[in-house]
């Protein structure tokens, strides 16, 4: 079945509104789709692997409608994947979520009344990793602070894209070769003093290794910042945003469209690091989620 629907976009209200024409073939939505019932657990082949804890994807099944339904958790719009018989939301949980119940909104269009579709959010205990760093990087003088706060402005910005075409597939090719650390989640404590957790995947590679786009994707922002160094951010569409930072070089610029294993940097050891690597994220409706559950495993 190939649907074509006229998708109302989920931006806030004080952007302007815009119509999209999406068309999803039946062939992609085997992809992501095929669970029935809520918070289904992992199913092989499916990608992102649910992984219902903080930090995890959530694949909540919205049931058949003719249009693609509105979904939103608090004010954040949501990914909306599927067809007529069987839409499905899928749905990044902030390492910062609270365990137990939890839900979001969902309703026919932006303007019509919203249910609830509820789930439960499970503990998952990251361990503790211990880091010592360059003093300045952790104890920040005033300058680096403010530097720090208006990079965090800006980024936030960035991180609240949501744009069409929604991504036709969610299954990424890994951004460099190398051993990656299962270090997603980890509560870090730098030079004594704990801090935010890892919200990322590190990948063990030297510098001037290429990075490459897991998906196809828009770069939407790039920079060389305080504490991810030289980045690149990529929208991938409906929220889907990925992002590569401790770059030695940057190959693209704002605004150009990539392809999947299409070549953005490379490997390099900027911002506060503890050598060369590849540190990329990989956010869902503003949510840093494990970059693991979306590669083939
Ligand atoms: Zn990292």
């Amino acid at each position: 079945m190939h649907a074509h629907t006229s998708l109302t976009t989920f931006l806030p209200s004080r952007r302007t509104a815009l119509l999209a024409s999406v068309g999803l073939l039946a062939g992609s939505s085997a992809v992501w789709a095929a669970s029935k019932g809520r918070a289904k657990a992992s199913e092989p082949g499916v990608w992102p692997r649910a992984l219902v804890v903080p930090g995890g994807v959530v694949r909540l099944s919205l049931g058949p409608a003719p249009e693609r339904p509105v979904a939103v958790a608090g004010e954040v719009p949501l990914l909306v994947l599927g067809d007529m018989i069987e839409w499905t939301a899928v749905v990044g949980i902030p390492l910062s979520a609270p365990l137990g119940a939890a839900h979001i909104s969902v309703a026919a269009t932006a303007d019509s009344p919203a249910r609830q579709v509820a789930y439960t959010v499970a503990d998952k205990r990251y361990r503790e990793q211990r880091l010592t760093v360059a003093p300045r990087t952790v104890d920040l003088s005033p300058e680096n602070q403010a530097r720090y706060e208006r990079e965090r402005d800006h980024q936030a910005g960035v991180m609240a894209t949501f744009s069409t075409p929604l991504p036709a597939r969610l299954a990424m090719q890994v951004p460099t070769p190398g051993r990656r650390s299962s270090s997603f989640g980890l509560r870090r404590v730098f030079n004594g003093q704990a801090r935010n957790p890892h919200s990322g995947m590190d990948i063990a590679a030297s510098t001037g290794t290429p990075v490459v786009a897991p998906l196809p994707g828009k770069v939407i922002d790039t920079g060389d910042y305080f504490f991810n160094g030289q980045t690149v951010w990529l929208d991938h569409g409906g929220g889907l945003l990925s992002m590569v930072c401790h770059l030695s070089a940057i190959d693209v610029q704002i605004g150009d469209s990539v392809h999947t294993g299409q070549r953005v940097g490379a490997v390099g050891a900027t911002g506060r690091v503890t050598g060369p690597h590849l540190h990329w994220g990989v956010m869902l409706n503003r949510s840093m989620v494990d970059p693991a559950l979306f590669l083939p495993a």
